[in-house]
C-alpha cells in the first residue's frame, strides 16, 4: 500500500469504520488490486472486456446485488456497499458500472417492482454472476428527458409487443435479461398509457444489440444500443410494481449513491498516484512535490477528497436511517463527480507529459468521470434538483 493513501487521510476517517467495514475493504480492495488492477490498462486500451467472467467473479465476491434482502443477496448496508463501490471505481470507473448496472438497477428493478416469480427467475442467477441483467431507459432523442421517450408497449391479445430503441445501454450486448422501460398505448376501457417496465430476455426475436464503438470514456465497459422490433412478450413480462417514471426514477437513485461513493475511489487512486509521483520526480534539482505551486494543488485536491469521503458517509448514515431524499442524493451526484472529476485533472497536471499515457491511472479517471458526470442524471440536471429544493421553482421547462 502506498504511503500516500495513509497520508491522504487528513480528516483520520479511518478511525471510524466499523470492524467489518474494515474487512469487506479490505477483500475488495485485496480483490481489486489483484485480479482488476493489473490488467485494466489492456481492458481500457483494447476496449474489450472479459465481462462474463467478471460478473461471475464479482458474483463469487458477493457484490452485485449486495445491498438488497433474499433471493441469493447479501443484504449488506448502505454503506458497505458505497465502500464496495469506492474500491472497485479505486481501479475503474467501467468495473464499478457493471457491479452498479447489475445490483442498482437492473437487480434492483427486479427486486422493487416485480412478481415473485420474476424474482425468483432472475435474482438468485444475477447475484451469482450467472446471469446479467443491464437497463434501458435512455433513447438517442430522450436522454435528460425520459419522459419524451418513443419506445412504445402495445397490447396484442394478451401479450405485448414493444418498439422502439433504447441508447448507450451499460451491459446491454452481455445481458440476459434486458429491464426495458416503455410507454403503453392507452387501452381500450379508457385507462391511460404510463411508462412501464419489461423482462426482456436475450434471443427474443426482434430483439437485437449493437455496441457503441471509439469510446473515448469508460472503454472497460461494455456500451450498446438495444433495439426492438416488434417484440412480442407475454403478459408477465411486465414489472407489475411499476408504473409512470417513478419506476425508473426510483433505480436511479439508487445506482446514483453508489456513484456518490464510486468516485471518492477514483479519485483517491488519481491522488495517491500523484503524490508517489510528485515526491520522486525532480527538477531543478528537487523534488517537484517540495515546490508550493505543487503543494497548492495537492491541498486543494486533498481536501476536496476528504469532503466527498464525509459527504459519501453521511448519505451512508440517511439511506441506512431510511431518511435519505432524492435531493440528497443529487447533493452527492453533484458534488463528488464534480470533485472527482477536478481532482483527476489537476493531478494529471502534476504529472507532466507522463500523465497523458495510461502507464498511470490518472487520465484513464479522469476520461471515465466524463462519462460519469454526464450519467444517470447529468451535472445540469442535478443543478436544477438542487435549484427546485433551494427556491420551490422547477427550472426544468
Ligand atoms: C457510457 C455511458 C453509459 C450509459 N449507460 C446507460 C444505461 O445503462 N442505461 C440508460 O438508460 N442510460 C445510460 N446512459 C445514458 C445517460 O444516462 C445519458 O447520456 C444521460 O441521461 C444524458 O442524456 P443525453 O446523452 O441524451 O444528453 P442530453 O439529455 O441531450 O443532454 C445534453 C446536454 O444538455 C443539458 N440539458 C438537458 N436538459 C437540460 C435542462 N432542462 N436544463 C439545462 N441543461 C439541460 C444536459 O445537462 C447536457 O449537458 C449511459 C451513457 C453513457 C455515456
Amino acid at each position: 500500500m502506498s504511503d500516500a493513501l495513509g497520508r491522504l487521510d487528513l480528516l483520520a476517517l479511518d478511525d471510524d469504520v466499523a470492524d467489518e467495514n474494515r474487512l469487506l475493504r479490505s477483500t475488495v480492495r485485496k480483490f481489486a488490486d489483484d485480479r482488476l488492477r493489473p490488467n485494466i490498462r489492456d481492458w481500457f486500451e483494447s476496449g474489450e472486456l472479459p465481462a462474463r467472467e467478471l460478473a461471475q467473479e464479482f458474483g463469487a465476491l458477493g457484490v452485485l446485488g449486495m445491498h438488497l434482502e433474499g433471493y441469493g443477496c447479501q443484504g449488506s448496508t448502505a454503506t458497505q456497499y458505497g465502500i464496495v463501490c469506492a474500491e472497485i471505481e479505486a481501479v475503474d470507473s467501467g468495473l464499478r458500472s457493471l457491479v452498479s448496472v447489475q445490483g442498482s438497477l437492473a437487480m434492483y428493478a427486479i427486486h422493487a417492482y416485480g412478481s415473485e416469480e420474476q424474482k425468483q427467475r432472475w435474482l438468485p442467477g444475477m447475484a451469482e454472476g450467472t446471469s446479467i441483467g443491464c437497463f434501458g431507459l435512455t433513447e438517442s432523442d430522450a436522454g435528460s428527458d425520459p419522459g419524451s421517450m418513443r419506445t412504445r408497449a402495445r397490447r396484442d391479445g394478451t401479450d405485448w409487443v414493444l418498439h422502439g430503441a433504447k441508447m448507450w445501454i451499460t451491459n446491454g450486448s452481455i445481458a440476459d435479461v434486458a429491464v426495458v422501460w416503455a410507454r403503453t398505448e392507452d387501452e381500450a376501457d379508457g385507462t391511460k398509457g404510463s411508462v412501464r417496465g419489461f423482462l426482456v430476455e436475450r434471443g427474443t426475436p426482434g430483439f437485437s444489440t449493437h455496441d457503441v464503438h471509439h469510446k473515448l470514456s469508460l472503454r472497460a465497459s461494455v456500451t450498446s444500443e438495444l433495439v426492438l422490433d416488434d417484440v412480442r412478450l407475454p403478459a408477465d413480462a411486465m414489472l407489475p410494481g411499476a408504473r409512470g417514471l417513478s419506476g425508473p426514477l426510483g433505480c436511479l437513485t439508487e445506482a446514483r449513491y453508489g456513484i456518490i461513493w464510486g468516485v471518492t475511489g477514483s479519485a483517491r487512486d488519481a491522488l495517491t498516484a500523484t503524490i508517489d509521483y510528485a515526491c520522486s520526480r525532480t527538477q531543478f534539482g528537487r523534488p517537484i512535490a517540495g515546490f508550493q505551486l505543487t503543494q497548492k494543488k495537492l491541498a486543494d485536491m486533498a481536501v476536496s477528497l476528504n469532503q466527498a469521503q464525509l459527504v459519501a458517509r453521511r448519505l451512508g448514515d440517511l439511506k441506512d436511517a431510511g431518511q435519505i431524499k432524492p435531493h440528497q442524493i443529487s447533493f452527492g451526484k453533484f458534488a463528488n463527480v464534480r470533485a472527482a472529476l477536478d481532482i483527476c485533472r489537476d493531478a494529471r497536471s502534476i504529472l507532466g507529459g507522463s500523465g497523458i499515457t495510461t502507464e498511470y491511472p490518472v487520465l484513464r479517471h479522469a476520461v471515465n468521470l466524463e462519462t460519469v458526470y454526464t450519467y444517470e442524471g447529468t451535472h445540469e440536471v442535478h443543478t436544477l434538483v438542487l435549484g427546485a429544493q433551494l427556491t420551490g421553482l422547477d427550472a426544468f421547462r
